[in-house]
């Protein structure tokens, strides 16, 4: 090996290292800039040194080319499948038939179980040949399936050599590592609203999205998505010995895999049970979807002993958890408005205990879905009660139908204040625009006042709650023309709190236009969108006259969020509105910058950034409009034309793949010194 190979190999185990701490352990050795330090040099080696670039370099993590289709892996031991258990006597049952089996002089006291969760995602098996990733392949049918090599080693905590700590055992010579990709439930919500925010397709659970993101023909596109894995069994070993499933999960967690932390290990099967029923209760708490837990027989002569039926094993079983579900009557179908205006259809039921709760109501979710299921008032409906979140009306019972009940018809008014319901484009939903409703005042009050828009201190939702109930505002404006009388005859309201609640008051009038817009609650504009529109339509009025088109030809701006402007804009109520705000002498327009701030202004003029992570000190939003007063653009998604990527804590794939592109990283501070560096002395 020459001096450049051995130098590239270290500084890759280095590298390695440390994504394993990070992703695996999430036990950081170094900082993020230390890292980029690290890639920076392994990648200016491997520029100079192509030829000597290793399929287990952590820049080969960023996607391959696409593939015109998978190729098929038939599995060397086949990948089976788990009999299921339901209940607790199901569990008993399989403890009896196991103990037929026994060979002489075992019994069950004798018997050790590992209880794994059982994660609900796909399962994959990992070759490595003397401890290099060389395949990965869907589980498929059991006996074939598809190899995903390249998209796997997208995987961040995916090991692309193993082990992948210098303490760690040596690589055996051959294994196959059996786990299960997922994708994270907070990641998987953050993904959903991306991709709601650019207008593609959102999948219906972290399954679906895992599969989907795993089974892409274009690994590239595997690698934005953020996927996971929890490594659960060997399926074969050639260099090592490992003689219990307990033994196999310290093994992989030694070579550097990840293992779920919650495992039990014990010989007590009334533990066992215990096990499963606190997991079950604490399902919803989980960062990851599972559908039930794994109890395996530990010792692996033992697990041979008692063989497969079927295809699937004797020495395991799966402990489904319930779906929670009954039967009750619908008695009618009622609608609720959101702080967007978004109106949405529930169901009031006859009282009906699932798992131990009463339930009285049930979400229908959308007008489109409940006309899809046909669901009737009058109907026997199946309901589904999953952990915390809202009951939901799965379907309805067509035998039990009553003769003679209609199709429910869906709105053309909002229930609350009377105005046309909208449908915006191919959206689900159906809308109430109009800024006056009172059913959405309170919520809407509660988004004007938030941080991130006027940021008024000490305007709860509480005092909002009471304004509203009071009379005393029936829109946003009404907050700048209420008066100290007012205010002092709220519940609770004393001098010094109503002096000091109208002059936060009065100082929001300082925000900026920018701000104003965020807080008017139009849907899609947030923050980034926000400052698109104002860098393009400097004041309200131009932007009251922007149509669809001028719109959609601003950069980041696209037809769905068009759309919405262009309808909140035609509705009489919002231009009141407007017109009250201005009265109020609120920012309508942004400031043209003068003097010295105007000079400064400049500073970051034909610069485009991403941000990414958490920075120390600033948002998000707070950094989009640092940028943006120095003439600087901010956009949300790291390509070719990104000239910086801001990156603070936990920055994630948006970081890999500015340093994939070689796009300069800087951190909150090197943003500020860019900005002004004739400040600094
Ligand atoms: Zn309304």
């Amino acid at each position: 090996m020459s001096d450049i190979q051995k130098k590239l190999a270290n500084l890759r185990a280095e590298i390695n290292y440390h994504l394993y701490r990070y992703h695996t352990l999430d036990d950081p050795l170094i900082s993020d800039f230390e890292y980029d330090q690290l890639m920076n040099e392994l990648r200016r080696l491997e520029a100079e040194h192509p030829d000597l670039v290793t399929p287990d370099s952590p820049t080969q993590r960023v996607g391959a080319e696409p593939l015109e289709g998978f190729e098929k892996i038939i599995h060397p031991i086949p990948m089976t499948s788990l009999g299921n258990a339901f209940n607790d006597q199901d569990m008993a049952n399989w403890l009896t038939r196991i103990e037929r089996l026994l060979p002489e002089g075992v019994t069950v006291a004798d018997l050790e179980f590992v209880v794994e969760p059982k994660i609900d995602g796909l399962a994959v098996a990992l070759t490595y040949e003397n401890g290099l990733l060389i395949q990965g392949a869907t589980r498929g049918n059991g006996i074939e399936g598809e190899n995903v090599t390249a998209n796997v080693r997208t995987i961040k905590n995916v090991p692309l050599r193993i082990p992948t700590s210098p303490n760690g055992p040596p690589a055996p010579a051959r294994i196959e590592v059996r786990g299960e990709v997922y994708m994270p439930v907070a990641d998987f919500e953050k993904f959903n609203q991306q991709q709601l925010a650019k207008e593609k397709k959102v999948f219906a659970n972290p399954r679906n999205a895992a599969a989907g993101s795993l089974r892409q023909l274009d690994s590239k596109i595997t690698a934005r998505r953020p996927l996971a894995m929890f490594s659960y069994a060997v399926g074969y070993v050639e260099g090592a010995e490992i003689r219990t499933q307990k033994e196999a999960l310290d093994y992989l967690s030694a070579l550097g895999f990840a293992v779920n932390p919650d495992i039990l290990h014990t010989g007590d099967f009334q533990e066992v049970l215990n096990f499963i029923h606190t997991w079950m209760e604490r399902r919803n708490q989980l960062p990851y979807d599972a559908d039930g837990t794994v109890v395996k027989i530990n010792n692996f002569n033992l697990q041979q002993h008692l063989g497969v039926v079927g295809n699937a094993p004797r020495w395991a079983i799966a402990y489904k958890f319930p779906a929670r579900e009954a039967t009750t009557k619908l008695w009618e179908i009622k609608t609720n408005v959101g702080r967007t205006g978004q109106i949405t259809p529930y169901a009031n039921l006859e009282p009906v205990n699932i798992g131990g709760v009463t339930v009285r109501q049930a979400s229908l979710h959308n007008f489109d879905d409940l006309a899809k299921k046909d669901i009737r008032e009058g109907d026997t409906v199946v309901v589904k009660r999953a952990g915390d979140v809202i009951p939901q009306v799965v379907k309805p019972i067509l035998d039990l139908r009553p003769a003679g009940s209609q199709p429910y018809q869906p709105p053309t008014r909002c229930p609350a204040c009377g105005e046309p319901a909208v449908r915006l484009g191919d959206e689900v939903a159906l809308f109430c625009i109009n800024a006056a409703c009172p059913a959405q005042l309170v919520r809407q009050i509660e988004y004007f006042v938030s941080r991130g828009a006027m940021d008024i201190d000490g305007f709860g939702i509480r005092v909002g709650d009471q304004l509203a109930q009071a009379g005393l505002v029936t829109d946003i404006a009404d907050i700048y023309f209420l008066t100290r009388d007012q205010l002092l005859s709220l519940e609770g309201f004393a001098d010094k709190k109503a002096d000091n609640l109208l002059a936060a008051i009065e100082a929001s009038k300082q925000q900026p236009f920018e701000r104003v817009l965020i807080g008017l609650g139009i849907r899609y504009v947030g923050g980034t969108v926000a400052g698109l529109l104002v860098d393009a339509f400097p004041s309200m009025e131009a932007l009251q006259q922007a149509t669809q088109a001028d719109l959609e030809a601003v950069e980041g701006i696209g037809p769905r969020i068009a759309e919405s402007i262009v309808e909140w804009f035609k509705r009489p109520a919002n231009l009141a509105l407007i017109k009250k705000l201005g009265r109020a002498g609120v920012a309508l327009a942004a400031v043209q910058p003068s003097g010295k701030a105007a000079e400064r202004s400049q500073s970051l003029a034909g610069l485009t950034f991403v941000i990414t992570g958490v920075l120390p000190t600033w948002s998000r939003d707070q950094a989009t409009e640092f940028i943006r007063q120095h003439g600087g653009k901010a956009t949300g998604s790291v390509s070719a034309q990104t000239d910086y990527l801001v990156a603070g804590e936990k920055a994630g794939s948006k970081l890999t793949k500015a340093q994939a592109l070689g796009i300069p990283i800087l951190d909150e501070t090197g943003l500020r010194d860019l900005a002004a560096p004739m400040t600094k002395t």
